[in-house]
């Protein structure tokens, strides 16, 4: 579930009250032991019940706004251990009273707690707005007409004017502008040097051209341009400038499984990486956790270290003798601020340490940059380099399971096996440099159009299987025509003689007593019908597809 920012916050401010009233109650139990050491009654439980309140304390209080109560339990905490390995109370009754009292008056003082700002992270928008604009109009219809093939939302603009004022209105995530618009030559330049000036980087602008004069690419280098292109414009190349400025990626939300004996905490933690877009699971059992982890593996487990049962440490070294959870991270979160004691936990297979109290901006930024990494670790063993889409026996695995649960939960599953048209006359008449940058087209096209729980996977060289759980195989057959349709009208390379290209397809649908490898060969067959029957169209495989003629 993802919560909105607003949601969150007010979500937050409940936590903030239960926090405030369970602050209540430990200054309840801190004024008890308080009562006894002063009537000379002090025993040692006492003085351990006081560090793990001081120590929990010291790690939450700041997470809540109340960092005077974190300082205050913090400096309480560390001066008892010692005093309790040597269990002499007498000596605490001496030393610790002062350190007691200011905590005991920073409670009661603690008031309303400052509200601490919740990441709001990148609102995940649902489409990627593109500003064209140029002097000819049937250019710059053209370059919109091919843009919007890949997903994005655009609007075109002939003079600068125009431009500013909608951009005023909205900003797009993208701005295209030629060197010259209505107002005249290299009026884009000057448009686009104030855009630059007011909106800085958050505007990202390429700049398209007849020209690679020199001095032109200098002024638009000047006015904040990050792209320049000349006509014909290779619109893939543009694609994948846009894609890398916008991140427009279809990635699965990061997923995180958190487990804290403290309740509150884990749902503080769980609602910052929430309101970021986060998947998270949260537990307060230890021995929970690996259940959880089994039901749906996470991108990143965060690990309070101090728990009853099993404490964090011991846990990571539980997860990590086990191979299927090697590259998931482990983040351990605690109170601990002893160098030697994180270290001690780091090597129990731990990733990082992370210091409680967290500010929760701080925890959403380290946690999505270690799932980032990791996931980029993995894909390197997973997916294909040249389209990033899963390779071959990863894709065969991954129908597998999906086949298996399709049997379980008696589901629809279809799947689809695309194969590009004459793609070796591609490669013979225009290079094989212009046939990579067709399958990447043709990869792009898959991953933005396609649902997040559809899964693609580069089959072979110029194949493509798309498993679409929960789908029939009429839908799946309208799905992959229209992107079918789409392809068709992609042109792959402007210079020289234009390139468009054409696939075919065969989808076949799950059914009872099929195997993996059978759906495969059912979409094959009728992959093998389409490309008989004249190439660029989409087949259902049925009972007849397949068989030799009679
Ligand atoms: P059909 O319409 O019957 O599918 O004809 P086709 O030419 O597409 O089929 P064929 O299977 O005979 O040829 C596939 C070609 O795809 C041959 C191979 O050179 C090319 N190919 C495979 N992988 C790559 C790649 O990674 N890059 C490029 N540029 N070409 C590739
Ligand atoms: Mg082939
Ligand atoms: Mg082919």
């Amino acid at each position: 579930m993802k919560a909105n920012p607003d949601e969150a916050h007010s979500l937050f401010t409940d936590l903030q009250h239960q926090y405030l009233a369970q602050i209540e109650a430990k200054l309840r139990q801190i004024e008890a032991i308080w009562a006894r050491w002063q009537s000379g009654e002090l025993q040692t439980d006492d003085l351990r019940e006081l560090q793990r309140i001081a120590h929990n304390l010291a790690g939450s209080g700041a997470t809540f706004g109340l960092a005077a109560v974190s300082d205050a339990a913090r400096a309480l905490d560390v001066a008892l251990q010692p005093v309790i390995r040597r269990a002499d109370t007498d000596e605490a009754a001496v030393s610790l009273a002062s350190l007691v009292e200011n905590l005991l008056d920073v409670m009661r003082n603690s008031g309303a707690p400052v509200p601490q700002p919740l990441s709001r992270g990148q609102p995940a928008a649902a489409t990627t707005l593109i500003y064209l604009a140029g002097r000819n109009q049937d250019e710059t219809e053209e370059l919109a007409r091919q843009i919007a093939y890949f997903g994005y939302t655009t609007a075109q603009f002939r003079s600068s004017a125009e431009l500013l004022a909608a951009v005023e209105r909205q900003m797009p995530n993208v701005l295209i502008l030629d060197l010259d618009l209505q107002e005249g030559e290299q009026s884009g330049i000057a448009a686009a040097a104030f855009l630059h000036d007011r909106y800085g980087q958050a505007l990202p602008m390429f700049f398209t051209a007849s020209s690679s004069d020199f001095t032109l690419r200098l002024a638009a280098v000047r006015a904040g341009g990050r792209g320049y292109f000349t006509r014909p414009i290779d619109v893939g190349l543009l694609i994948d400038q846009i894609d890398q400025m916008t991140q427009r990626v279809n990635t699965e939300p990061y997923t995180v499984l958190i487990v804290d004996d403290s309740a509150l905490m884990a749902e503080v933690y769980a609602l910052a990486l929430r309101a970021a877009g986060m998947r998270v699971v949260t537990t307060t059992d230890p021995l929970e956790a690996p259940m959880l982890l089994a039901e749906q593996p996470p991108d990143l487990i965060l690990l309070d270290v101090y728990m009853p049962g099993c404490n964090g440490q011991e846990l990571a070294a539980v997860i990590r003798q086990q191979p299927e959870y090697h590259s998931i991270p482990i983040v351990f979160l605690s109170g601990e601020t002893d160098r030697s004691a994180q270290l001690a936990a780091l090597a129990q297979g731990g990733d990082d340490f992370l210091t409680k109290p967290i500010n929760l901006e701080h925890l959403v930024a380290a946690i999505s940059s270690r799932i980032q990494r990791a996931r980029a670790m993995r894909s390197l063993m997973v997916r294909d380099s040249l389209t990033g889409l899963f390779n071959h026996s990863v894709t065969q695995d991954l129908l597998i399971r999906e086949v298996a649960r399709a049997r379980r939960s008696n589901q629809p599953l279809s799947v689809a096996l695309i194969d590009i048209d004459h793609f070796k006359r591609v490669n013979d008449q225009y290079g094989h440099r212009s046939g990579d940058r067709v399958l990447k087209s043709l990869a792009r096209l898959l991953r933005q159009r396609l649902r997040a729980s559809d899964l693609i996977g580069r089959y072979g060289g110029e194949e493509f299987l798309i498993v679409m759980p929960e789908t029939r195989a009429a839908s799946a057959a309208m799905v992959v025509d229209s992107l079918r349709e789409r392809f068709a009208h992609i042109e792959h390379q402007r210079e020289g003689a234009p390139l468009r290209v054409t696939f075919s397809a065969g989808v076949a649908e799950w059914a009872h007593g099929i195997e993996a490898s059978g759906l495969i060969e059912k979409a094959d067959a009728a992959l093998y019908q389409a490309k008989r029957l004249g190439r660029n169209q989409v087949l259902i495989a049925d009972a007849q597809i397949g068989q030799p003629p009679q």
